[in-house]
């Protein structure tokens, strides 16, 4: 299977380092929030609904997603690196160059994906 010509690979790859970089940030700055919060209020503060607590479960939860798509975006650049960058993880077919554009750090088809949210994906 023909690889990525190289100019595309080198777009993906910008694209990629910007999108980490960006994530970094955004990152360390949501961190940064969570615990200033922390300081301010400690666990008995709290009032019985626990809304401050709720306030910052819901911020944690979106620092692992960012973390989540972090990780996929390191791994993309791991696959630029080895040279698997393009194909699908799983069945080995090209990614189409749209969805690339859209999503960089997409590890699947769009076939495969599908079977991966539904759970229907085996991976050896
Ligand atoms: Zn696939």
């Amino acid at each position: 299977m023909p690889k990525l010509p190289k100019a595309e690979l080198n777009k993906h790859r910008n694209h990629l380092l910007a999108l980490l970089q960006r994530l970094g940030m955004k990152i360390e700055h949501m961190e940064d929030s969570v615990l200033r919060g922390d300081s301010e209020t400690s666990a008995d503060e709290v009032d019985e609904f626990g809304s401050d607590s709720y306030h910052q479960e819901f911020q944690v939860g979106l620092i692992e997603n960012e973390d989540e798509i972090r990780q996929q975006v390191t791994e993309a650049l791991q696959r630029v690196a080895d040279g698997s960058f393009g194909s699908c993880d799983a069945c080995d077919d090209p990614i189409p160059a749209r969805r690339l554009d859209a999503l960089p750090y997409a590890r699947y088809c769009v076939g495969c994906q599908e079977k991966s949210e539904s759970g229907d994906l085996s991976e050896d």
